[in-house]
């Protein structure tokens, strides 16, 4: 059975296409339900029932259901939605209101709850999707070109290095949690225009972004720490008013832009430079 209890990012989606490839890949769809108007209209016309499931992909922040003859499902969790997994006629842990997609096969059911968004692209539709197009370099990939994550993190000059990170464009993969965390192990002040940042601290945040999403993977839980205390797995995300485990002084939280995204940083740790 699979959860994704923290918010998204690109190691929880990693995960949850695993475990949908290893459940669902091969298997013929009995059937398939969703509260979006526009699945259940494709599905009308098109029918995924019968059709047989034939890869499920993580890019970045999307996963991708291909289904055979042609037609792909793409989710994207934002922050609170989330895939369970569960053994045919099981009872489900989240209540029935929170579903948004079901996909059944023989052995299996799949239960996207809270999915904030979902559509059905054919190949030519995924081929020419604008935002799964743009995405950068996507840091759980074995192929990773870090000259062009680079290159993508420059190209957004003066932006805060905290926003350029959550940029999918720039690499793909980075949720909040990484974002500050990442910007705690390199003790740079989340505020810092990107562009008064040298090559080598652009390139060890993503060096580290890699191996940490790629450990986070491997262990099928999020941790930034060697800590082995499930309390204690993160530096200063989600310890707004706590002490900084590494020097004690109080770490700082904001929200910031329009969607209020929560940064979390140590004020002795990562001094403002500027
Ligand atoms: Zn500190």
């Amino acid at each position: 059975m699979l959860t994704l209890r923290s918010m998204p990012e690109g190691d929880t989606i990693f995960l949850a296409a695993a475990a949908l490839r290893r459940a669902l890949v091969g298997e013929v769809v009995s059937a398939f339900r969703s509260t979006f108007p526009l699945l259940t209209r494709i599905d009308a016309e098109q029918r995924v029932a019968g059709r047989t499931v034939e890869a499920v992909d993580a890019r970045g922040k999307h996963l991708l259901i291909a289904f055979s003859g042609d037609l792909t499902l793409r989710t994207h969790m934002r922050m609170h939605g989330s895939w369970q997994l569960y053994p045919a006629g099981a009872r489900w842990r989240r209540p029935g209101r929170d579903m948004r997609i079901v996909i059944e096969t023989a052995r299996a059911t799949a239960v996207g709850f809270n999915v904030p968004e979902a559509e059905f692209l054919t190949a030519k539709q995924l081929a020419r999707h604008e935002r799964l197009q743009s995405l950068g370099p996507d840091l759980l990939a074995e192929q990773f070109d870090p000259i062009e994550a680079r290159r993508r993190m420059r190209a957004c000059g003066d932006a805060p290095i905290a926003n350029v990170l959550l940029s999918q464009r720039v690499v793909a993969g980075i949720g909040n949690v990484f974002k500050s965390e990442l910007l705690f192990l390199a003790r740079i002040y989340p505020f810092t225009p990107a562009s008064a940042l040298s090559d080598a601290q652009l390139d060890g945040i993503v060096a580290d972004a890699r191996r940490l999403l790629a450990l986070s993977v491997r262990l099928g839980r999020r941790t930034t720490r060697s800590s082995l205390n499930p309390a204690e797995r993160l530096w200063v995300y989600g310890r707004g008013g706590k002490a900084c485990r590494r020097c004690g002084s109080v770490i700082q939280a904001a929200k910031t832009g329009e969607d209020a995204r929560l940064t979390c940083w140590c004020g002795r740790c990562q001094p403002n430079m500027r």
